[in-house]
């Protein structure tokens, strides 16, 4: 057992730190106002470190390492995510390589050769899906549907809403696309659902974009689906398992979520220590009253478990694609959850305490305290899973049927 980063993970997340402490710290407000949204030399220097790579193998452009392509990710993320507290380009990362490393696994060669090559050069946005307007939690209940033609290809119809990154698909082009969940058999409830990969740009489909309250530089939208046809080869893994294929992507992707919540904690803390050690009230700093420096240090200890906790979801997941069986749905998913659960609380937290040690100051846009309050909400309410939703996961997992809140009474 070994509790540390190899020394070419620990390489890699020096080279990301110096790069965004220098190159993304200085932008995080001007990307937080931005109408833009992330500037191109921000997703190019990203690319320049290998990050948009680390989930994409090496025959197709990426530089991802067997097993450890989580890994790679959540360093990565933490890391955006300590410089953009707006959290903007953290998501914005980590969607494309999260759900990049999905189209490897479930993609046909064809998709594969079509999207990850653009994914890793920065030159693709590779996005989530699933919500519809009638809600988000209850999977099951999607109503867009896919029809087969007689070309063999799906016809879509249907909506998505609340969903990000429609703009970025726009100013980016083909292959920008979305990981989608939709109905192929509606007699058979989640057994009729099928993952598949839908091309933004495809006719037929249509897109909105709604102003949000935190995360500026990264669009959320909505997606309208009119006899729009899916090529065949979007398919991702078997028509009828999507329920099961979704919930490996959530799975990767709430490792990366929380590798966001986290950086952005450990850099709010940072910021109030520094901050505490220097303001004077009473003739002391404020660091050197219990109240004060007791909270700052429940905070750290949480995020000091997580973070370990974190470690251990990535690699589990790495660890299980290598070596089959060795670890349960049930194992992973309780892991996962818990970080999920409890990562965006504690950002939320963090930044919270920070600005109020920072008094009135703390509610003024100088420091960057308020934009990640308001980028991490984003997810308390919903994205990636509600919180609620992963408590209803480990009571679930732990306690059997029973305790299951997914499923509705007979
Ligand atoms: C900024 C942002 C970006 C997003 N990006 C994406 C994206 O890229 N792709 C995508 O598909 N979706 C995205 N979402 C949507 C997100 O996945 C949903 O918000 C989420 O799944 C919850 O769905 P809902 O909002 O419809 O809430 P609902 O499903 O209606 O749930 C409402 C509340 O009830 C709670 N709840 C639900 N069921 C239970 C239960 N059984 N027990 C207790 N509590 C419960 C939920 O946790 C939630 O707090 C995004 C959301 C936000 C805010």
């Amino acid at each position: 057992m070994d509790f540390r980063y190899s020394t070419e993970q620990d390489l890699f997340r020096q080279g990301v730190r110096e790069w965004a402490v220098k190159n993304l710290e200085p932008r995080a407000r001007e990307i937080d106002k931005a109408e833009a949204g992330i500037p191109d030399d921000i997703v190019q220097g990203l690319v320049d470190l290998g990050v948009f790579g680390v989930t994409v193998p090496e025959e197709l452009g990426g530089c991802a390492v067997p097993g450890e392509e989580l890994i790679y990710a959540m360093i990565a993320i933490q890391e955006i995510a300590r410089a953009d507290l707006s959290m903007s380009t953290p998501v914005y990362t980590l969607l494309t390589i999260g759900w990049s490393y999905i189209v490897n696994k479930f993609g046909t060669q064809q998709l594969r050769e079509e999207v990850l090559p653009a994914a890793a050069a920065g030159k693709a946005f590779v996005g989530i899906n699933t919500t519809e307007p009638g809600g988000g939690s209850d999977l099951a209940r999607i109503k867009t549907t896919a029809t087969k033609n007689a070309a063999g290809n799906y016809v879509l119809n249907g909506e998505k809403a609340y969903v990000s990154g429609p703009k970025e698909c726009m100013k980016l082009g083909a292959p920008s696309g979305h990981c989608s969940l939709v109905v192929t058999d509606p007699s058979t409830g989640h057994k009729g659902l099928t993952f598949m990969y839908i091309p933004a740009h495809l006719p037929g489909i249509s897109w909105t974009v709604y102003e949000d309250m935190g995360r500026m530089g990264l669009s959320t939208g909505g997606w309208l689906y009119k006899d729009a046809e899916i090529p065949a080869y979007c398919l991702l893994g078997q028509e009828g398992k999507g329920f099961y294929h979704v919930m490996e992507g959530f799975n990767a992707a709430r490792v990366l979520v929380a590798a966001a919540c986290l950086g952005g904690a450990e850099k709010a803390i940072e910021i109030s220590a520094e901050y505490n050690t220097q303001r004077m009230t009473f003739g002391r700093p404020l660091i050197k009253y219990e109240g004060v420096s007791f909270e700052m240090v429940n905070d750290w200890m949480q995020l000091d478990m997580l973070k370990l906790n974190l470690l251990r979801g990535a690699w589990m997941i790495g660890y299980e694609s290598q070596n089959p069986g060795t670890f349960s749905r049930k194992d992973i998913n309780k892991v996962i959850a818990t970080v999920k659960c409890l990562s965006p609380t504690l950002g939320h937290e963090a930044a919270r305490h920070g600005m109020m040690y920072h008094g009135a100051f703390g509610y003024t846009k100088e420091t960057p305290l308020e934009m990640m309050l308001r980028g991490i909400m984003s997810y308390e309410v919903g994205a990636e899973g509600g919180l609620n939703v992963m408590r209803g996961i480990i009571a679930r997992d732990l306690w059997g049927e029973a305790a299951n809140p997914f499923k509705a009474d007979e």
